[in-house]
């Protein structure tokens, strides 16, 4: 049932216009995460496609009681355990009463700015399959020249499923705490760059899934444990990361986050400092956690030595499943790794392939360098 259900969604978006580029297997990959529906505690859809990535790969695959995937393949059965994680949840909404009239009242799933949320599609999860929702806007021609450069607050935003009374909702199965994800087809544009839905943090997870099939095809030996770790829930309070790390219990973590790109009209340095081509981003500073400095610093060594520009971000307003790991137990040297992202928390953001590119090669070539001595030495604070 479920995989039928999985079958028609990625169906009804495989018509999305691609530019008339061709997508390799990487960005076929990116288009299946970034298209699947998964609004925090709504993760199903993604969940799906990363348990049969990590189960192709030979990995063991494991649960936690939130519903976050733990895969392991003893890269190193002696070797330190290095929880590698991203997470599987999107922003999105949730179906909070219904209308007389058939019209669907909302709360929001993680942090939306107001202006985002009216003149959208959206795919409402429920019981008996997708359904698309409109969120409705008033038209210009009865909306009074005081309120045009309005933004409506969460209260007036409501969604259209085409139906004409609350009963016709609920038949479409369709009841209050369902989820409610963006909908937002992939799409390639110039310059390598991909424009795509739920870049945060699809394309965390599309990194991890792609670094784990390179060490395997390419036969990379990695000193450690690596577990790795797709959570639920982060966007409504590192949730899923909080239970998995649990699980896991690693000696030191890396999370794989969407970076907050700050390179269009209208952005500062003084509000985040990446930038799409500039290569991998890592976080000196975020509202969740500073890193690890011992750690942060070997992953600037290693870009270095490899060639990669390491964009170091320092802004807050941002929290991630990293501080989880962070303060796990007595505490864990952990960091935040990200590819460069413009329009997060939005219907569309956009990528570019090569820094989702690099910050493959550079988390492989950390990898390859965390063995048992150089993770005690991160984690000794004698010197
Ligand atoms: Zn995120």
């Amino acid at each position: 049932m479920r995989h039928m259900w999985i079958f028609a969604v990625t169906m009804g978006f495989l018509a999305s216009p691609l530019s008339g580029q061709s997508l390799d297997a990487t960005a076929a990959l990116m288009r299946a995460l970034t298209e699947a529906p998964g609004p925090s505690g709504f993760e199903e859809a993604v969940r799906e496609i990363v348990v049969r990535e990590f189960e192709d790969l030979g990995l063991d695959i494991r649960f936690d009681g939130l519903g976050s995937v733990l895969a392991t393949g003893t890269y190193s059965a002696r070797g330190p355990r290095v929880m590698v994680t991203a997470h599987m949840d999107e922003v999105g909404l949730m179906v909070q009463h219904i209308t007389p009239d058939g019209f669907i009242r909302v709360k929001m799933l993680g942090g939306w700015l107001r202006q985002a949320l009216p003149d959208q599609r959206w795919t409402v999860l429920g019981r008996a399959g997708p359904v698309t929702g409109i969120s409705g806007i008033r038209t210009i021609h009865v909306t009074p020249g005081s309120q045009r450069d309005q933004v409506w607050s969460l209260e007036e935003t409501f969604l259209d499923v085409g139906a004409t009374s609350a009963a016709e909702v609920e038949a479409m199965g369709i009841r209050p705490g369902d989820g409610i994800a963006p909908q937002s087809a992939f799409v390639m544009l110039p310059n390598g760059r991909y424009a795509a839905k739920a870049w945060d943090d699809r394309v965390g997870l599309a990194v991890m899934l792609i670094a784990a099939r390179r060490i395997r095809d390419e036969g990379i030996r990695i000193p450690a444990n690596v577990v790795w770790v797709a959570t639920t829930q982060e966007e409504i309070g590192l949730r899923g990361a909080q239970t998995s790390v649990v699980l896991a219990d690693p000696d030191i973590g890396i999370s794989i986050e969407a970076g907050v790109a700050a390179d269009f009209p209208g952005m500062r340095p003084t509000q985040a400092q990446e930038r799409l081509g500039g290569g991998p981003g890592i976080f000196l500073l975020d509202s969740s956690m500073i890193p690890n400095r011992k750690f942060s610093n070997l992953f600037f060594d290693v870009a270095e030595e490899v060639g990669i520009t390491l964009q170091p971000d320092v802004l807050t307003g941002y929290g991630e499943d990293g501080a989880e790991i962070q303060r796990f137990d007595t505490g864990r040297p952990t960091v935040n790794l990200t590819v460069p992202t413009r329009y997060l928390h939005a219907h569309t953001g956009v990528i570019q392939r090569s820094d989702f590119d690099e910050t493959v090669e550079l988390l492989i070539q950390v990898l390859r360098r965390l063995d048992r001595e150089t993770v005690g030495e991160v984690g000794n604070f004698r010197e």
